[in-house]
């Protein structure tokens, strides 16, 4: 028997993130827009990670390992790693690292 871990959260698609940040903006109103488009959709990210779920990565920063891992509050967080570097090694953005096969991991 195998032991593959924790399974991880559901990722959800563009649509439904994009719909996501649009309900709450809707809501928020001008609040939204005092806040801005970046913290807007900073705390729509928050709560939905606090709800269980991922949402879509960004592109990866180009010149780098393209592997992400979100974070608590759901920010996806780039390997500062060489691009192609050994996986074997994991990936580390400088500040925490992650396994290769880590399931909750965005892969190139
Ligand atoms: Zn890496």
């Amino acid at each position: 028997m195998t032991d593959a871990g924790p399974a991880p959260r559901p990722m959800l698609t563009d649509e439904q993130y994009e719909a996501a940040v649009e309900k709450a903006a809707a809501v928020s109103g001008r609040w939204a827009q005092a806040m801005g488009e970046t913290a807007l959709a900073e705390l729509v990210t928050a709560a939905l990670a606090g709800a269980g779920f991922r949402i879509p990565p960004p592109a990866p920063e180009p010149g780098l390992c393209g592997s992400q891992l979100p974070d608590e509050y759901g920010a996806w967080s780039q390997c500062a790693g060489e691009p192609g570097h050994d996986p074997g090694d994991g990936h580390d953005n400088g500040e925490w690292s992650w396994p290769d096969d880590s399931p909750e991991a965005a892969n190139p």
